[in-house]
């Protein structure tokens, strides 16, 4: 699975890399600094990528198939 991340919708309320330190980090200014990016996601970590998903309130963070879908 891969995690996707569309850096138009974060606002940097920074759940996501506070909640999963494991997949995500913080910019200089607080936004999520893998925002526009797509990355595999290790089968051991599956669990916490769902957990950053669901810790978005902007709903910026998805979890997908392959990427582009
Ligand atoms: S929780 Fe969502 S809005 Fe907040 S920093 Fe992470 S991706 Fe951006």
């Amino acid at each position: 699975m891969y995690l996707t991340i569309d850096k138009s919708k974060c606002m940097g309320h920074g759940r996501c890399y506070g909640e999963v330190p494991s997949l995500l980090s913080d910019d200089e200014e607080g936004f999520v600094a893998e925002g526009g990016t797509t990355f595999e996601v290790p089968a051991e970590l599956h669990d916490d990528a769902v957990t950053a998903v669901n810790a978005c309130p902007e709903l910026a963070i998805a979890l997908v198939a392959r990427p582009g879908v």
